[in-house]
């Protein structure tokens, strides 16, 4: 298995895979120099730390700040990824304005939103909803442009810039929708214990496999194990329905 490595004090590390979720929520901290968020490039560590700090206040004056970083992260990846659609700076700064706009907004309409792994990808997307966006107020700068004979054409993403952002951003929604569903379901177990004992077998289960949640269960004299069992029905047709959409 490959070290880990703090980029700041690039002290060399191993965190085995049972640890490793802990780790995460202890915010990636390096075991040498107490770093937090140890192995993230400075732009996105800032920005992490920011959002912990706005996360936990609902502070407008970090949003500022928050405002600032990335009002030139967001640029910086207009002009590595979509500096052919245009370099009038007049038109980026109102893609960019909008992105980043788009993206403040998720705090607001979702208490619980929360940038997990890379805030570059989803600016990346905010960005292609700035650009791409069939609304009124951005037709002014649409991509689409009129032909000589008067027909209308499209810009096409025929690089696939978007693809990487694009996952990102279902898996993420994904996973939120199952985080909720996973706790919304505990709503319906009889007791705290009983709830604790179905999160438990659904932990073994997708980290261990069956097995280790049946063991669980026999030990436990099936303590739990119905509304576990209910917990696995509705996470697969849930995964079903989105292995429709594909
Ligand atoms: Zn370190």
């Amino acid at each position: 298995m490959r070290p880990t490595t703090c980029r700041y004090c690039k002290y060399q590390f191993h965190i085995k895979e049972d640890i490793k979720l802990q780790w995460k929520e202890d915010l990636l901290k390096c075991p040498d120099c107490g770093i937090l968020y140890c192995v993230l490039p400075k732009t996105e560590r800032d920005l992490r730390l920011l959002q912990d700090k706005f996360i936990a206040t609902r502070d407008e004056k970090i949003v500022k700040e928050i405002y600032v970083i990335l009002y030139s992260y967001t640029k910086s990846l207009f002009l590595k990824s979509f500096s052919n659609i245009t370099t009038d700076t007049v038109v980026i700064e109102y893609y960019v304005k909008n992105a980043i706009s788009y993206f403040i907004e998720q705090y607001y309409v979702d208490n619980n939103f929360k940038i997990k792994s890379s805030f570059g990808a989803f600016l990346l997307f905010k960005l292609k909803q700035a650009i791409f966006q069939k609304s009124e107020h951005l037709s002014e700068f649409s991509l689409d442009y009129q032909l000589e004979d008067g027909n209308y054409s499209q810009f096409e993403d025929s690089k696939g810039y978007f693809d990487a952002a694009e996952k990102e951003c279902d898996a993420y929604i994904l996973i939120n929708h199952i985080k909720k569903l996973l706790i919304k379901i505990g709503d319906y177990s009889d007791s705290p214990f009983e709830n604790y004992m179905r999160e438990l077998g659904l932990s073994l289960h997708l980290h261990k496999g069956e097995r280790h949640a049946d063991s669980l269960y026999r030990l436990y004299n099936k303590e739990g194990k119905l509304i576990y069992m209910y917990t696995l029905d509705v996470l697969r047709s849930e995964l079903w329905k989105t292995a429709d959409l594909v």
